[in-house]
C-alpha cells in the first residue's frame, strides 16, 4: 500500500484541543452549540457585510463549513426576508428536501411554514415562506413565469461547482437578472474549486469570499494493483475497518442504487456469517430513497453502534454527515452523457475525477484526522482520471435547455452567455430533436406547439404526447402513462418472494405495451379506491403510486390552463399507442430475432428488456418504439410499445417513408445524416441572416 498525506490542517492542532469527544461531538452538543461550531459563524458578520456591499458575492467554503444551512438563516436573522423571498438552488432533490428539513428543525418551525422546499411536483411551502430551498430546475421555471425573479429578494446559488446544466444556464439568465434589479443580491457558493471563474463571469469586480477551512489530514491509501470487482473489493475493505479497533463511522460511495443495494446487503450478509463481530449499522442512501430512511443518516445509531453510509456522489459535496473517518471510494460515479451511437443521452458508469476523487477524500476528515481507500491506483489516478468533471452543458442533449430559452426570446443561442457554451454541435443536436418534435420551424424559431411544450416540467417527448392525445383524443390515459414514467419504478421484488411478485405484475401485463401495462396498473389501482392495502397486496409501490397520482393532477391541471382537452379513448387502446408513437417515433426499431430489435435511425441493435411485458411472451411485433435506452451489457430498451410501421411514416417522415422500409440500415442512416446536415445548413443560415 502506498500513502500519501492529503492534506496537512493548519488549524488541527487548536481545534483538537477544544472537542472532548471527537466522534461523537455533533451528537452530543445542542442545536445552538453545533450551529455556533461551524466554520461559517465565526465570520457571520464579515460576510453579511461583503454582501450589504455588493450585489454578487462567491462564497467558497470546504463541504461542511456550514454554507447550505447557515447562510439563509443569517440573512433571514438580517432582515432580508423582509422584502422578499429567500431563495437557495440545489442541483439534487435530495439535498433540497433534507436541507430544508434541518434549517426548519434548527429554527424551530415544522416544515413548510417560514422554511419550505420546491422540487419538481412537489411544492411545500406556503404564503409565509421566506426561505426557500429548491431544485435549480424549478428556479429556471419560474424564470418563464416571472423573468426578474420579483419574489426573491436574495438567491443563492449553492453548490455552483456541480455545474448542472440548470444551473449553467441560471448563471447566464441571472446575470442579466442583477444588472436590471439593483435591490436582488445574487451569492453564488461553491466547494473549493471553480471560485475565480465564476468571480470573473460575474464581473470583474465581483468579491471572492473564502471561509477559512477546518480540516483535518486524511491518510490515503491507493491499491497497488488495478481492482476486478469494486463492489466486492469496497465490502471486503468496509468489514476490515470493521473488525479493527479504531472507533469512527465509514463512507463508501457507489454509483448507483443497484451497487448501493448490492453492497449494503453483502456487508449485513458477511458479518452476520461471523461468529462475535460487532453490530454494525449499514445505511444506505440515494435519491430514490424514502425521505424518512434519507434521514437515518444523520441520525445516531440504536446503541450508538458504528455507522456505514453507503452513498451515491450525493455524499460528495451536497450531505456532509459528521463522524466519518473512513471512506472508501471505488472511483466511479454514474453520469448522463450523450451518446452518438444510441442517439440520445444514456445514463453510464464513468471514473470519477481528480476533484472529486479529493473532495471525496475530505469527507474523511471532516471531524477528526481520517483514512481514504482508494480502489483504484495512484497510476490510474493520474492518467485515467480528468482533472475536473466535464460540466454537464457540455456533454448531454439540450433540448430541453434551449426550448426553454427560446420560451425567454434568447432568440440566438449561439450568442447566449454561456460560462462554458456547449459545443456547438450539442447545441444543433438539440435543435435537431426539437425540430422533429415540430417545436421548432426550419428557421429555428419556437413553433406554437413549442411555446405549449415549454409550459410542461418535462422531457419535451412526454409533453409532445400531451399535446397530441388531447387531440388524438385520448388525454386521460396518456396522463396516467405520464405520471407513471415520471415516478420510480413500482414494482416491488422482496427476497424470497421473487415469483410470487412476478406472477402479480404478470396480471398487469398488457402484451402488446409497458406503457399500457402502467396505465393498467393505475387504473385497477383507481377502481380499489387509491388502496395502499391493494398496493401491498400485488407488489407495487404505494408511495410512488400516490406520487403518480399527485403529478398526475399536477399535469391535469397545465393541460386544463392551456385549454387542452382532457378526453378519453375509452378501450380503443390503439389510438394510445398511436399516440405514444407520435413522440417517440424518433426511438423506433425493427424486429430481428426473437427479443432483438435493430434501430431504425442508428442500425443498432437493441434488446428487449426482461422486465418489458413484450419479453418472452411469443408475440414478436415488426415495430416497437422505446421510452430509453439503459445500458448494462448490452443495449436495452427500456419501457416498449408495439406500434406499426404506416405509424411510424406517418408520424415521423423525416425519418421514415413506406417505401423506404426496403431499404437497408446503412442507406437509412445516411439518409439521417443528410437530413441532419440539411437541418444545420438552413439554421446556419437562419442565424447568419439574423447577425446582418
Ligand atoms: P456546506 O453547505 O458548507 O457543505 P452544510 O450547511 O450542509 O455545509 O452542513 C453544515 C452542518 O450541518 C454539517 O455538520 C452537517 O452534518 C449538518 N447537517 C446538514 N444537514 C443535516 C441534517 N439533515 N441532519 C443533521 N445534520 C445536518
Ligand atoms: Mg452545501
Amino acid at each position: 500500500e502506498e500513502k500519501v498525506n492529503y492534506k496537512d490542517s493548519q488549524k488541527f492542532g487548536d481545534h483538537m484541543k477544544n472537542m472532548d469527544s471527537v466522534s461523537t461531538f455533533a451528537l452530543e452538543k445542542t442545536i445552538k452549540e453545533q450551529r455556533e461550531y461551524l466554520p461559517v459563524f465565526a465570520v457571520r458578520q464579515s460576510i453579511l457585510k461583503v454582501i450589504r456591499d455588493n450585489s454578487v458575492v462567491i462564497i467558497v467554503g470546504e463541504t461542511g463549513s456550514g454554507k447550505t444551512t447557515q447562510l439563509t438563516q443569517y440573512l433571514y436573522e438580517a432582515g432580508y426576508g423582509k422584502q422578499g423571498v429567500i431563495g437557495c438552488t440545489q442541483p439534487r432533490r435530495v439535498a433540497a428536501m433534507s436541507v430544508a428539513a434541518r434549517v426548519a428543525e434548527e429554527m424551530g418551525v415544522p416544515l413548510g411554514e417560514e422554511v419550505g422546499y420546491a422540487i419538481r411536483f412537489e411544492d411545500k411551502t406556503s404564503d409565509k415562506t421566506v426561505i426557500k430551498y429548491m431544485t435549480d430546475g424549478i428556479l429556471l421555471r419560474e424564470c418563464l413565469s416571472d423573468p426578474d425573479l420579483d419574489n426573491y429578494n436574495v438567491i443563492i446559488m449553492d453548490e455552483a461547482h456541480e455545474r448542472s446544466v440548470n444551473t449553467d444556464v441560471l448563471f447566464g439568465l441571472l446575470r442579466e437578472v442583477v444588472s436590471r434589479r439593483s435591490d436582488l443580491k445574487l451569492i453564488v457558493t461553491s466547494a473549493t474549486m471553480d471560485a475565480e471563474k465564476f468571480a470573473n463571469f460575474f464581473g470583474g469586480n465581483t468579491p471572492n469570499f473564502v471561509i477559512p477551512g477546518r480540516t483535518f489530514p486524511v491518510d490515503i491509501h491507493h491499491r497497488r494493483a488495478p481492482v476486478e470487482d469494486y463492489v466486492d473489493e469496497a465490502v471486503k475493505q468496509a468489514i476490515q475497518i470493521h473488525l479493527g479497533a479504531i472507533d469512527g463511522d465509514i463512507l463508501i460511495f457507489m454509483p448507483g442504487q443497484e451497487d448501493i443495494e448490492v453492497s449494503s446487503a453483502l456487508i449485513s450478509e458477511k458479518l452476520n456469517s461471523l461468529e462475535s463481530a460487532p453490530p454494525l449499522a449499514v445505511l444506505p442512501i440515494y435519491s430514490q430513497l424514502p425521505s424518512e430512511k434519507q434521514a437515518k443518516i444523520f441520525q445516531r445509531a440504536p446503541g450508538g453502534i458504528r455507522k456505514c453510509i453507503v452513498a451515491t456522489n450525493i455524499a460528495e459535496t451536497s450531505l456532509t454527515v459528521d463522524g466519518i473517518f473512513f471512506v472508501i471510494d471505488p472511483g466511479y460515479c454514474k453520469m448522463k452523457v450523450f451518446n452518438s451511437k444510441v442517439g440520445m443521452d444514456a445514463l453510464q458508469v464513468y471514473p470519477i475525477s481528480q476533484a472529486s476523487a479529493n473532495q471525496r477524500s475530505g469527507r474523511a476528515g471532516r471531524t477528526g484526522p481520517g483514512q481514504c481507500y482508494r480502489l483504484y491506483t495512484s497510476r490510474q489516478f493520474k492518467d485515467e482520471m480528468l482533472v475536473t468533471t466535464v460540466p454537464e452543458i457540455q456533454r448531454t442533449n439540450l433540448a430541453n435547455v434551449v426550448l426553454m430559452l427560446k420560451s425567454l426570446n434568447v432568440d440566438d443561442l449561439l450568442k447566449f452567455h454561456f460560462m462554458d457554451p456547449p459545443p456547438q454541435e450539442n447545441m444543433m443536436n438539440s435543435m435537431y430533436t426539437l425540430w422533429t418534435l415540430g417545436a421548432l420551424d426550419n428557421a429555428g424559431q419556437l413553433t406554437d406547439l413549442g411555446r405549449t411544450m415549454a409550459d410542461f416540467p418535462l422531457d419535451p417527448a412526454l409533453s409532445k404526447m400531451l399535446i397530441t392525445s388531447a387531440k388524438m383524443g385520448c388525454s386521460e390515459e396518456i396522463l396516467t402513462i405520464v405520471s407513471m414514467l415520471s415516478v420510480p419504478s413500482i414494482f416491488i421484488r422482496p427476497k424470497g418472494k421473487e415469483e410470487e411478485a412476478d406472477s402479480r405484475k404478470e396480471k398487469f401485463q398488457v402484451s402488446e405495451s409497458d406503457h399500457l401495462s402502467l396505465l393498467n396498473v393505475f387504473n385497477e389501482w383507481k377502481k380499489k379506491k387509491w388502496s395502499s392495502r391493494w398496493c401491498k397486496d400485488n407488489y407495487i409501490q404505494a408511495k410512488a403510486m400516490q406520487r403518480a397520482r399527485e403529478v398526475r393532477g399536477q399535469l391535469q391541471e397545465i393541460m386544463e390552463s392551456d385549454k387542452l382537452e382532457i378526453i378519453s379513448s375509452g378501450t380503443d387502446w390503439d389510438i394510445v399507442r398511436k399516440c405514444i408513437c407520435s413522440a417517440y417515433f424518433p426511438n423506433a426499431t425493427r424486429l430481428k430475432g426473437i427479443g432483438e430489435y435493430v434501430s431504425l435511425r442508428t442500425g443498432i441493435p437493441c434488446f428487449l428488456h426482461p422486465t418489458s411485458s413484450l419479453f418472452g411472451m411469443g408475440y414478436t411485433p415488426d415495430y416497437v418504439v422505446y421510452h430509453e435506452i439503459i445500458m448494462t451489457t448490452k443495449e436495452y430498451m427500456q419501457c416498449v410499445t408495439a406500434v406499426e410501421g404506416a405509424w411510424l411514416a406517418e408520424l415521423g417522415p423525416m425519418f421514415y417513408s413506406l417505401k423506404e422500409q426496403a431499404l437497408t440500415y446503412n442507406e437509412r442512416i445516411q439518409q439521417t445524416i443528410r437530413a441532419n446536415e440539411t437541418m444545420e445548413d438552413e439554421l446556419k443560415s437562419s442565424e447568419a441572416q439574423k447577425v446582418v
